[in-house]
């Protein structure tokens, strides 16, 4: 007997469609509905399951700033390389971040594996605990951990540096760019060139944070914000559930994967986050400066900071002034709508994050949906 995973039942998706396409004949106010999706895993699954073309025409589904490595500015990238380039220092990251460009410099355009290839210890981990084992065997030299995304991986990253603390590892330290989404939401419904409609939010994010976390956003900007899974009927069902708050003309939360995501989410750890970084500005790559969309750590780890601890300074970065990606992660432009995309850009020479991230639009566009 053929096994259907129920997530991915052919007719319960064929039934959803059905059901969007009527619910998208009933929109108001020009009968369009832009939708984005802030979560790089919703990315990559809308596109490997062709969602896109389930959809009718007046339904834009279109990705906003939720890859972690495409939002993490260049200037971030040139302090890492700086930092790898030091006798004393390795650094450790997950392995996303090695081909992401850096800005322009004396040397060009870098990146972490050209860095390496120039012979700066640089370590691939597949969670931050690696990093920390990797101080602990390499006592004689400082171990820098990349600490970069949303709260889905700021709380294990916030463990990892608890344990440091506990054990005193003192050769162990965090260049941080950590993102929130609730104010990345802020700053796009605030810009009067991003007209979305409605918020596909994150899974794992919410997971963390929780459903009450869209509430204050909902509050002041009136958009229907649905939480869904990252399967196909997850999504589909998503998106019909935020065409019924559309067409119903409501505005609310509506967690869809509330088999995962409690309303009040993650208070272990929400805690543990809390413990060791406050809210602080962040430099969202092609996006600029977003007020208390980052975190920073609190003064009392300097020791575990390595801004503070090895005098490295993140600056701003110089991206390659062709690449889209902002426009891209503002759901301004489709990545195919660049002039780059598959030609000087694709995964096998990448001129922009988007591009080089498993999570990234352009990625994913390339990989799955190229004309
Ligand atoms: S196709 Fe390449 S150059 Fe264009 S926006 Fe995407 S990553 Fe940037």
């Amino acid at each position: 007997m053929k096994y259907i995973d129920g997530f991915k039942d052919p007719a319960a998706a064929k039934a959803l469609a059905a059901n969007i396409r009527e619910l998208a004949e009933r929109l108001p106010e020009g009968g369009t509905a832009k939708i984005m999706e802030v979560c790089g895993s919703h990315t990559m699954a809308i596109a490997r399951h062709a969602l896109r073309d389930l959809l009718p025409e007046n339904i834009d589904l279109t990705s906003g700033p939720g890859c972690p490595v495409c939002v993490t500015d260049s200037g971030y990238v040139d302090a890492a390389i700086e930092l790898a380039g030091r006798n004393n220092v390795i650094v450790a990251t997950f392995g996303d971040m090695l081909r992401v460009p850096g800005g322009d410099g004396p040397k060009g355009r870098r990146s972490l594996t050209t860095a390496r290839a120039e012979g700066a210890a640089i370590k691939v981990c597949y969670s931050p605990a690696m990093a920390l084992d990797a101080a602990e065997a390499n006592p004689d030299k400082e171990v820098v951990f990349l600490a970069i995304g949303f709260e889905t991986t700021a709380a294990p990253i916030a463990a990892t540096l608890d344990d440091a603390v506990n054990c005193g590892i003192g050769n162990f330290s965090l260049l941080t760019a950590f993102k929130l989404v609730p104010p990345a939401l802020e700053a796009l419904s605030s810009d009067p060139e991003i007209k979305v409609d409605a918020f596909l939010c994150p899974a794992h994010v919410s997971a963390i944070i929780g459903a009450n976390a869209y509430e204050p956003f909902v509050e002041a900007h009136r958009k229907p914000c649905v939480i869904a899974g990252f399967e196909p009927l997850d999504i589909l069902f998503g998106v019909e559930k935020i065409l019924e708050q559309l067409v119903d003309g409501k505005t609310f939360v509506d967690n869809q994967y509330a088999r995962v995501v409690k309303p009040e989410g993650n208070t272990v750890a929400q805690k543990i986050i809390e413990r060791y970084f406050e809210p602080a500005d962040a430099v969202w790559r092609g996006i600029g400066a977003i007020p208390a969309s980052g975190m920073a750590m609190r003064p009392e780890f300097s020791a575990f900071n390595a801004e503070k601890k090895l005098g490295v300074e993140i600056k701003a970065g110089k991206p390659d002034p062709r690449c889209r990606c902002g426009d891209v992660l503002k759901g301004k432009i489709k990545p195919d709508q660049c002039a780059m995309f598959g030609k000087a850009c694709a995964p096998t020479h990448p001129v922009g994050p988007c591009m080089v991230s498993s999570e990234g639009a352009c990625a994913a566009f390339f990989k799955y949906a190229r004309k």
